[in-house]
C-alpha cells in the first residue's frame, strides 16, 4: 500500500532540483527559483491524472477536507453528513468550522448507505461527504441523485483512494470538490500532503486564496496583494511537492502491482473458503487494491480470525471494530466532545449525543469485517507465503 515502498532515485532527484535553487516556498522568488516550481508541476500533473480542471495542494488530507468545506461555505450550525466508518479527520474538519458532523450508517460496501443518508437530511443539512474507504468507491450514483434532489453539496473524501475510478472516471471528481491525502501511509506520499480538486473555476480561486491567508495572488509583490477574504496557512512546501511529483508518476505501476497481489490472495481465499464473503466493491476495475476486506459470520469469529492471522505472522490486519482510529465505537473523544476550546452553542445543541446513539447496521458490518493491507514491496514468493499463512489462520476458525 504505502507509496514510500516505491522510493528510488527519482524522489531524490526531484528534491535535489529544489535544493539546488534553495527556494522551498511555492510562491514568489521568481528570480532565484530559475523556473523550478514542483508544486505547480504536481498540481498540473494531478489535474491530468484525475481529469479535473483544478488541483490545489495542501499540507495534509485533513487540511484538504477543511479547505473544501470552508470554500464551499460550510460553517456555523450547518450539518454535514459523514459515515461512521472513516478517519477522525472527517469530524475534526467539520467541527473546526463550527459545523455539525452527522454520522450515518455504512453498508456492505464499507461506505455511506444512501438510504441512511436520505433519512438523515434535515433543513440544516448543507453537505454530504462520502469517504471512499480502503481504496474503493462510495455509492456515487445514488449520492449524487440525493444531493441534486435536496440541493446539497457533495464533497468526496478520496484520501484513501488516489487513482481509484468509478466507471473510468477518477474518484474525487464527481462531487463539487474532492479531497486527497498523501500522508506517509497513503498509496502515494509527500511525507505529509494532500490536495483539493474541482472543475469549478470560482471554487478553485477561493481554495487558492484560502490556503494562503486569503491572498489573491495577483501581481508579483506579496506585500501588495489584497485579501478578499480571510484564510489560513495551509501552504505546501516545495520539498514535499517534489517527492509527491515523483510518486505521482509511479501511481499507475503501484496500483497495477497491488491489483495483481490482491487478485492472487483473493482468488486463493475464495477457492479455499466458499462461505467467506468479500467486501462489495461497486466497480472492481477502479479499485486501487490497497486492502483486501472480507467478513466472517460473527464478531467472535472475526476476533478469533484476527488473532489467528497475527499468530501466523500475517501483518497489516485491521479489525476496525476494535480499532481507535477508524470507527465510531472507539471515538471516545468525539463521544465526550473533548475539545480544547468551547464548541459553538449551535454545535453543542445540534450535535447528536454520540455517547448514547447506536449504529446497529454499521456495527453488524464492521464487527465482522477484517481488512488486510496489500503491500507493494512483497515479492511473488512473499505473496504466496502470506496467502498460505492466511489460509492456515482462517482454517482454525472457519
Ligand atoms: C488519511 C485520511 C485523511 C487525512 O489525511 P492526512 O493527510 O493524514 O491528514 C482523511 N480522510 C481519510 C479517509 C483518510 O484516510
Amino acid at each position: 500500500m504505502p507509496g514510500y515502498e516505491a522510493f528510488d532515485q527519482s524522489e531524490k532527484k526531484e528534491v535535489m532540483d529544489v535544493m539546488e535553487t534553495g527556494i522551498l516556498m511555492r510562491y514568489g522568488f521568481e528570480n532565484q527559483r530559475g523556473g523550478v516550481n514542483k508544486t505547480l508541476e504536481m498540481e498540473k500533473a494531478l489535474c491530468e491524472k484525475l481529469g479535473t480542471r483544478h488541483a490545489q495542494l495542501t499540507p495534509s488530507g485533513t487540511t484538504a477536507v477543511s479547505t473544501a468545506l470552508a470554500v464551499c461555505g460550510i460553517g456555523a450550525g450547518d450539518e454535514v453528513i459523514m459515515p461512521t466508518f472513516t478517519f477522525v479527520a472527517s469530524f475534526e474538519s467539520i467541527l473546526a468550522l463550527g459545523a455539525i458532523p452527522i454520522l450515518v450508517d455504512i453498508d456492505d460496501t464499507l461506505t455511506l448507505d444512501p438510504a441512511a443518508v436520505e433519512r438523515a437530511i434535515t433543513p440544516r443539512t448543507k453537505a454530504v461527504m462520502p469517504v471512499h474507504m480502503c481504496g474503493a468507491q462510495a455509492h456515487l450514483d445514488e449520492l449524487m441523485a440525493i444531493c441534486r434532489k435536496h440541493n446539497l453539496i457533495l464533497i468526496e473524501d478520496a484520501c484513501q483512494a488516489t487513482g481509484a475510478t468509478y466507471h473510468g472516471k477518477a474518484l474525487g471528481t464527481f462531487g463539487r470538490m474532492g479531497c486527497f491525502s498523501f500522508d506517509f501511509a497513503k498509496v502515494i506520499t509527500m511525507g505529509e500532503g494532500g490536495a483539493v480538486v474541482t472543475d469549478d473555476d470560482l471554487l478553485a480561486k477561493k481554495a487558492d486564496g484560502y490556503v494562503d491567508h486569503g491572498h489573491d495572488h495577483v501581481g508579483s509583490d506579496r506585500g501588495a496583494e489584497s485579501h478578499p477574504f480571510m484564510g489560513m496557512n495551509y501552504r505546501v512546501n516545495e520539498l514535499a511537492s517534489a517527492i509527491g511529483l515523483a510518486q505521482l508518476r509511479k501511481l499507475d505501476s503501484i496500483v497495477a502491482r497491488q491489483k495483481q497481489t490482491k487478485k492472487y490472495i483473493k482468488d486463493a481465499l475464495a477457492a479455499e473458503f466458499p462461505r467467506l464473503s468479500f467486501r462489495r466493491v461497486l466497480d472492481p476495475e477502479g479499485d486501487i487494491a490497497t486492502f483486501l476486506s472480507f467478513s466472517l459470520e460473527t464478531l467472535e469469529q472475526a476476533e478469533a480470525a484476527t488473532r489467528a492471522l497475527v499468530e501466523n505472522g500475517v501483518g497489516g490486519v485491521f479489525h476496525y471494530y476494535n480499532n481507535n482510529w477508524h470507527y465510531i465505537r472507539r471515538w471516545n473523544h468525539l463521544k465526550e466532545r473533548a475539545t480544547l476550546y468551547r464548541l459553538p452553542q449551535e454545535v453543542l445543541d445540534g450535535m447528536p449525543d454520540y455517547a448514547t446513539k447506536t449504529f446497529p447496521q454499521s456495527d453488524a458490518i464492521i464487527s465482522r469485517n477484517i481488512s488486510t493491507a496489500i503491500n507493494l514491496s512483497w515479492s511473488d514468493d512473499q505473496v504466496k507465503a502470506r496467502t498460505e499463512a492466511m489460509i492456515r489462520a482462517l482454517r482454525t476458525v472457519f
